[in-house]
């Protein structure tokens, strides 16, 4: 049997580890202390658990994904040596006391580069030499222009203080941009407009049409349910001022609102035929207690009580 490994799927994995390391140095600005808790290389594909007590916002993760740009840009030779474990110490790997190591580790550094892009100058300058040093066994780019580029995917709180993220590297990143154009163009599609840059005011008016309509239809809603309480046909019996059969279509939590500012001081039953009620009585009294002696199961409330019961039909004509 002859071993040979894909070319393809090894630089993938290659530029998704590398860009897994910038990410790691990256994240350090924000989060000092943190360190790597699970890690997934894959084709142009990483997955990096961290230990992290909040998630990155918006802008962190932007700024995040563009330094790593930048680096990639800024064409950074990755140099790896094994050394005695204390030299790495000196170089200033970071270790933890709780891993072992063995007494030669294997070092990969990423080196700033002089030229650096103009962007970012004086962050790159300020920090380190090294924009990136870890101990590691894995296989990586020899520059890290090679990596192509650089996108976060996803963003996720995966254990008790673990985050995860997730991104893309070389060709993928394509793809996604890709994938992003194809769903913008099925959206100026279905807006009917002339071009993406036309998306946002397009969507700003169909909401302001929507919030409009929502308002009207709420208004007229309204308008017919005082209409019914005013001419709708009422009875009334020894526990109630007021009964009332209302459609089984109508909005309960409008008529609710309603009804006690058109009834309020009486003692009140709305009901549908479907056995759905609403009952309310004159400040003092329990609807509570009127609902128990009436046999009526409800959600208890002094005031009110708002429920379905079958039962409630045999008050109702
Ligand atoms: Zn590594």
């Amino acid at each position: 049997m002859k071993l040979s490994v894909d070319p393809s799927q090894r630089y993938a994995k290659m530029r998704a580890h590398t860009a897994t390391h910038l990410l790691h140095a990256e994240l350090a600005q924000f989060f000092p202390d943190t360190k790597q808790a699970w890690s997934l290389v894959d084709s142009d594909l990483l997955r990096f658990d961290f230990y992290a007590d909040r998630l990155l916002n918006e802008e962190e993760l932007a700024l995040i994904e563009k330094r790593v740009n930048e680096i990639i840009y800024m064409a950074c030779e990755v140099k790896i040596e094994e050394m005695w474990i204390e030299d790495a110490g000196k170089l200033g790997a970071k270790m933890f006391f709780e891993e072992k190591y063995w007494d030669v580790v294997r070092v990969v550094q990423v080196f700033n580069n002089e030229d650096a892009c103009e962007q970012d100058k004086a962050y790159f300058a300020s920090r380190w030499e090294k924009l990136s040093i870890e101990l590691c066994w894995g296989t990586h780019v020899k520059n890290t222009k090679d990596i192509w580029a650089f996108t976060i995917i996803s963003q996720e709180a995966v254990a008790s203080g673990i985050k995860r993220l997730t991104a893309l590297t070389g060709p993928r990143v394509i793809e996604k941009i890709e994938n992003q154009s194809s769903l913008l163009s099925q959206l100026v599609d279905l807006y009917e407009v002339k071009s993406s840059a036309q998306l946002i005011e397009k969507t700003q008016k169909l909401l302001k049409d929507f919030w409009e309509l929502k308002a009207q239809v709420e208004s007229l809603e309204a308008k017919s349910i005082t209409s019914f309480l005013e001419n709708g046909e009422k009875k009334s019996n020894e526990d109630f001022d007021i009964i009332m059969k209302v459609p089984t279509d109508i909005n309960f939590k409008t008529l609710w609102f309603q009804a006690k500012q058109y009834f309020g001081g009486k003692n009140v039953l709305l009901a549908t035929i479907a056995g759905n009620y609403i009952l309310f009585t004159v400040a003092g009294n329990s609807a509570k207690t009127l609902a128990q002696k009436l046999g009526l199961k409800g959600g208890w409330n002094d005031q009110q009580v708002q429920w379905r019961d079958e039962k409630v039909v045999a008050f109702l004509w």
